[in-house]
C-alpha cells in the first residue's frame, strides 16, 4: 500500500523554504540522510514501476543517488548516476550533454560512461527533485545517445508550479512524484490536490 504521506509529512516537519522558491531539506535528503526514510522511498518507487521491466536506474550527482540506490535495491537492479563535469575532462567513452542550472546559472556537462548505458537497457529515471526540468532534459538526452529506452520517472519532491513535468510529458514519459508542491505560500509548503494513488 502506498503510504500518501511519507514525503508530504517530512517536508512539513523539517523542510525551510528559502528564498526564490527553493526548499531546504537538508536534515534527511539533501546532506544529512535518513536511511530507513529513504529505504522506504525506494520500496514505494520499486512498487509502483514493478511491471516495467526496468533493467537499470538512472539519476544525476550527487542527490539524486541516495533515493536512486535504494530504489536500485528494491528493483534488484544497477544503478548509475551521470556525473557532472568539465568538458575537457571528457572523453570518447562516453556520453554527454550539457545542462544549464537555474540554481547555480552556470551549464554544466553530464556524462555517463558507454560500458554502462546502452540500447539493451531500460532505465527508470530517479531524482530528488523535479523543479525546471533541465536535469531530466540531460538524462533524457543521455538515454537517447546510448539507445536506452526510458520507463518512468520517479521523484521525491516536485515543485509543480515550475515546468519540469512538461520535459517529461512531451517525451511521454510517465513521472511519479511522491510529493507535488502546488505553491510556497509566505513561507509554508502547499501541496497538490490531485496526488492519486493509482493501487
Ligand atoms: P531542475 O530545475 O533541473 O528540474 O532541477 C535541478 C536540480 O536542482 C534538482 O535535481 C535538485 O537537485 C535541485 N533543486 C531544484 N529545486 C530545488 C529545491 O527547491 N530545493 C533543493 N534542495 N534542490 C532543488
Amino acid at each position: 500500500m502506498k503510504d500518501m504521506r511519507l514525503v508530504e509529512e517530512r517536508i512539513l516537519k523539517e523542510g525551510v523554504v528559502l528564498d526564490g522558491d527553493v526548499l531546504k531539506v537538508d536534515s534527511f535528503l539533501n546532506h544529512q540522510l535518513d536511511p530507513v526514510w529513504l529505504q522506504a522511498v525506494g520500496n514505494e518507487f520499486a512498487r509502483y514501476f514493478s511491471s516495467r521491466e526496468i533493467t537499470k536506474i538512472m539519476t544525476i550527482e550527487s542527490s539524486g543517488i541516495a533515493p536512486a540506490v535504494f530504489a536500485g535495491a528494491a528493483m534488484n537492479v544497477p544503478v548509475i548516476f551521470a556525473r557532472k563535469q568539465r568538458s575537457v575532462t571528457l572523453s570518447d567513452n562516453v556520453y554527454s550533454t550539457s545542462v544549464y542550472s537555474f540554481t547555480k546559472k552556470s551549464v554544466s556537462e553530464l556524462a555517463v560512461s558507454k560500458s554502462y548505458l546502452g540500447s539493451a537497457d531500460h532505465v527508470l529515471l530517479i531524482d530528488d527533485f523535479l523543479a525546471n526540468g533541465q536535469a531530466a532534459k540531460g538524462l533524457i538526452e543521455l538515454c537517447k545517445l546510448s539507445g536506452a529506452t526510458i520507463g518512468g520517472a520517479g521523484i521525491v519532491i516536485e515543485k509543480a508550479f515550475q515546468k519540469g513535468r512538461n520535459v517529461f510529458e512531451k517525451e511521454q514519459i510517465e513521472v511519479y512524484s511522491l510529493a507535488r508542491i502546488r505553491a510556497f505560500e509566505n513561507g509554508v509548503v502547499k501541496f497538490a490536490a490531485d496526488q492519486i494513488d493509482r493501487d
